[in-house]
């Protein structure tokens, strides 16, 4: 963990672009009380394929009209160049400069076409077209992606996204820190100098944790699951105990220098918000 000690925490919200009128109020509230925290920038996620394409955009602009800095996540997959370059164009016009390069999932049923096959190939076409313009940040998988063939070739692919050009990464979020530790001394052991944030899931319900995880390949460790499963509807035991959990992972993760945190907020402030006042967080530095 020696190498990362050398950057300056960042600490960021991830939001996702709202579908109703009310999840736009909603998500203006979320915005004005987590914005109090001054994070280093919101990131707004892209549905793969394209399919929250101006609703992304348009949550960008509005919250760099509010004066924040956001990064937008930009999946690739089903993608051509001429769409990417379109998107690119638009957030580098509006004075963005920083993106999150993904692959991205493509919706069951839809189908594979496109121009890219990998985020290391967007994270190369971006900085053939537009140089250094903008901060890259990509994906990172402590506990390895679902689909990698074996965790040497997924960490392998994760060095080539860094070798194309990516600035910084984010990390799938994950309840063991010492996933984590591995990946950044596999990092540090290959050379890798970059920021690692560690992203960090808060605990709301167990049936929405378990189909994410499904999912994404995060391991709920089982002396949580049993945990959560003991608790059936009791949301309140579920909320305090996943508080608990989150912020000792969260305490031991910046104890061992980790480059801040990147917290997943599904649109809601409240659980975050918490984590962060137990933390007793400093505000990032302007
Ligand atoms: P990649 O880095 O391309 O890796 C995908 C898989 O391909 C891995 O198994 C890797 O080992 C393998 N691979 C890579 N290169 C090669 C190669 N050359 N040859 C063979 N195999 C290779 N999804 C969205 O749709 N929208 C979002 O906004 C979004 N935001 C995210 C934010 C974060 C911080 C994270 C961690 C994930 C996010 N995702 C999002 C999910 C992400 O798109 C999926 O996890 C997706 O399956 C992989 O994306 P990636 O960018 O990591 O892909």
């Amino acid at each position: 963990m020696e190498s990362q000690k050398k950057f300056s925490p960042a600490f960021s919200f991830e939001l996702f672009p709202p579908q109703t009128p009310q999840g736009i109020e909603k998500l203006k509230l979320t915005r004005q009380q987590l914005a109090q925290f001054n994070p280093k920038f919101f990131s707004v996620t892209f549905g793969a394929g394209g399919s929250t394409r101006e609703r992304t955009l348009e949550t960008v602009l509005e919250i760099q009209a509010e004066g924040h800095i956001v990064a937008p996540h930009l999946s690739c997959i089903g993608s051509t160049q001429q769409n990417i370059l379109e998107i690119l164009e638009k957030y580098y016009q509006a004075g963005i400069r920083h993106i999150v390069a993904l692959r991205g999932d493509l919706p069951s049923g839809m189908a594979q076409a496109g121009e890219f096959r990998y985020a290391s190939e967007l994270v190369a076409f971006i900085r053939q077209e537009y140089g250094n313009a903008f901060h890259i940040e990509v994906a990172a998988y402590p506990e390895y992606h679902p689909q990698a063939r074996s965790a040497q070739t997924d960490f392998e692919n994760f060095k080539h996204k860094i070798d194309m050009g990516a600035s910084s990464a984010i990390t799938q979020y994950f309840y063991n820190a010492d996933a984590y530790f591995n990946f950044v001394e596999s990092c540090e052991s290959a050379g890798l100098n970059i920021p690692i944030v560690p992203g960090i899931m808060p605990i709301n319900k167990f049936s929405q944790l378990v189909r994410f995880s499904d999912t994404c390949g995060a391991e709920i460790p089982r002396w949580i699951r049993r945990k959560l499963e003991g608790y059936s509807d009791d949301a309140a035991s579920i909320q305090a105990f996943g508080l608990d959990v989150v912020t000792q992972l969260c305490e031991r993760l910046l104890q061992a220098g980790a480059p801040g945190l990147h917290f997943y907020t599904l649109n809601s402030a409240n659980l975050t918000s918490m984590i962060w006042q137990r933390l007793d967080l400093k505000s990032n530095p302007n």
